[in-house]
């Protein structure tokens, strides 16, 4: 039932727009006309007025066919990472790539096109259906910002299939917390040639409490990082300031939350180390701190209905599916937050956010079979 030519037409067609985060209206309105034509209600929401975009989230219905059959959403997002504009899809025979100079953009709009084959199909075929609800995000790469925009009041499934992932034969269920941080050190500058014993290295402060952090894979559970250290760039100063940022994630929040307490400590030790007395007075280093969690975790349990609807829909097409626990977060981890049961299912996207990018069709027509599937079996319940 899945058209395999107009499903690789379809992701052709899409990857070519151009989509970096805050800027995916082409991509936006190329799906108000696709869905539409679909004969489903469709809106741009207001995400990109608060994230400052070009377009908000695309959001769609289509009225179910089958009584009683319970709605589900089906979601994938629009922007793409960067090197991501101008991108030339190359089609083999057994896989979509990009030219080498961009990614592809099968990260995420390999998902878009399953989904949009999906409502073709059951339109063409007349197959009986429930509710289906669609929800196409923006910002996703960057800090899961159309999710967090989405009006969720206005949906009305309990179950989604996020098409955000890899492989079709394995079904994303668990997935970390993440905190972003920044700690500012503050030093005292001095002349570092003439007087360095009057100042107070923020830098040296600052490396310090890196040193005695835990860092990269803290547990099977558990990551950190580390990725800018920011100050003066006179040598001739003893630095006044030190920025470090960085990340933590783990798959259990009271775990996160331990991480960061010893994160912080690291960086108050340091500073309550570094004190000199100057005139009689003594002055110390101090930490400045910002730390906010960007998304909240995905844990859903093996026996929950959406689970057992994917697997049943892999075994009816042969494939059995593996539930599988990933290091980073998707709209999925927001969509659950907010009350919504969802798993994210691999699309046959390979190899994202480097230029090597590709689809492999096999798995990418399978995926799209799973999720029609998956509507199906919905609808016979
Ligand atoms: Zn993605």
């Amino acid at each position: 039932m899945i058209r395999r030519d107009r499903l690789t037409d379809a992701v052709l067609d899409l990857v070519r727009l151009d989509s970096h985060s805050k800027q995916e209206r082409p991509v936006a309105e190329y799906l108000v006309r696709a869905l539409s034509d679909l004969g489903a209600q469709v809106r741009v929401d207001d995400a990109g007025v608060a994230v400052q975009g070009d377009t908000g989230n695309v959001v769609a219905r289509l009225e179910g066919t089958a009584p009683g059959a319970p709605p589900l959403l089906l979601s994938a997002h629009m922007d793409t990472v960067a090197p991501g504009q101008s991108v030339k899809p190359v089609r083999e025979p057994d896989r979509i790539r990009s030219d080498g100079t961009t990614i592809l953009g099968g990260d995420d709009k390999s998902g878009i096109a399953i989904i949009l084959e999906v409502l073709r199909a059951l339109k063409e075929r007349e197959v009986p259906h429930g509710a289906i609800e669609i929800a196409f995000t923006i910002c996703e790469e960057i800090g899961l910002l159309g999710a967090k925009h989405l009006d969720y009041a206005a949906l009305r499934s309990k179950d989604a299939i996020v098409l955000d992932s890899s492989n079709s034969a394995q079904l994303v269920t668990a997935a970390p917390s993440s905190d972003h941080f920044t700690f500012t050190v503050h030093g005292l500058e001095a002349h570092a040639g003439m007087c360095p014993e009057n100042g107070i290295s923020a830098t040296r402060v600052a490396a310090e409490a890196i040193a005695a952090m835990p860092l990269g894979r803290v547990d099977a559970q558990t990551t950190t990082n580390v990725v800018i250290v920011d100050g003066p760039k006179a040598t001739n100063v003893v630095p006044n300031f030190c920025v470090v940022r960085g990340e933590a994630r783990s798959l259990d929040d009271a775990r996160l939350d331990e991480i960061m307490r010893t994160i912080r400590a690291a960086f108050t030790d340091a500073a309550a180390g570094a004190k000199i007395t100057l005139g009689g007075e003594v002055r110390r280093a101090w930490i400045e701190e910002q730390c906010e969690r960007e998304y909240h975790s995905l844990r859903v349990p093996s026996d929950a209905p959406i689970v057992q609807l994917v697997k049943r829909a892999g075994q009816a097409l042969g494939t059995t599916i593996q539930t599988i626990t990933i290091g980073g977060g998707s709209d999925a981890n927001v969509h659950n937050r907010q009350g919504i049961t969802s798993v994210n299912l691999g699309t046959g996207m390979r190899d994202i956010h480097t230029v090597n990018e590709w689809i492999d069709l096999d798995d990418f027509y399978r995926s799209a079979e799973i999720v029609l599937e998956c509507v199906k079996e919905r609808a016979a319940v």
